[in-house]
């Protein structure tokens, strides 16, 4: 089946803000910061759940002005995991609307459910986009590269978000497919491009400044030109 869609839009740029509900992860990537730099816990501080009542002072302190204001709900953590993550995404939409600002979403995926999808397609335009984090099209390559969480769970509901947002005629949120070129995945970007692309009936693209871990840009220049694939990943 093919559906229509729109990703993203470039405009939505400006001043951000990272904040993170949690830095426990479900997954453990072989391209996340923390093991990057080889240490659990990139912080130095212990990990946990950010509390609710710090989540609703952090967003009721928030200057808005003329420049669009992303608040960016995840950095090195799986914000799904946070139990209150549904309430925190329903104040802060709440806060800020008439407001210039948007939250912005960053998800591996692998823990999304038809309840928070539905909720997330309530939001409009206080959540323009959501970035699906997968950089694997093969089931035995994401095992290798995102540690611990399910493609096919992911593949599953990604599927059940796009159509439920084609089914009501939705404009946001908008969506990015994140594949990060790396050793272990680089000969099937092609395959997850036409993939998706052929699902949402639009060109997916690739973009060499997304392309890092460990292929120097020469190697990812020749992979995404042996691919015929775009150089830039979203579109407008
Ligand atoms: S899903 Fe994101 S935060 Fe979690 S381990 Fe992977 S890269 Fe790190």
């Amino acid at each position: 089946m093919k559906i229509g869609g729109m990703m993203w839009d470039k405009n939505y740029k400006g001043r951000y803000i990272l904040i993170e509900p949690t830095d426990y992860c479900n997954c453990n990537c072989i391209m996340c910061t923390r093991e990057l730099v080889g240490v659990e816990n990139p912080h130095n501080t212990p990990k946990g759940f950010m509390d609710f009542e710090v989540f609703k002072a952090i967003i009721d302190g928030l200057e808005f002005g003329s420049e669009p204001l992303a608040i960016k709900l995840f950095w090195i953590g799986e914000s799904m995991l946070h139990p209150d993550f549904k309430k925190m995404l329903k104040y802060a939409s709440e806060k800020i609307v008439d407001k210039n600002a948007y939250i912005d979403l960053h998800t591996n995926a692998t823990l999304l459910n038809k309840e928070m999808i539905d909720f997330m397609l309530t939001l409009g335009n206080a959540l323009p986009r959501i970035t699906f984090s997968l950089d694997a099209q093969k089931k035995c390559t994401h095992e290798i590269i995102r540690r611990g969480g399910s493609l096919d769970h992911a593949k599953e509901q990604i599927k059940y978000f796009l159509l439920e947002r084609e089914k009501k005629h939705l404009l946001f949120p908008r969506f990015i497919f994140q594949f990060i070129i790396m050793e272990e995945n680089k000969d099937e970007c092609n395959d997850f491009v036409k993939y998706w692309a052929d699902f949402i009936n639009e060109n997916v693209k690739i973009s060499l400044d997304e392309a890092w871990g460990n292929l120097n840009k020469e190697t990812r220049k020749k992979v995404l030109e042996e691919n015929g694939i775009y150089e830039e990943f979203y579109g407008n």
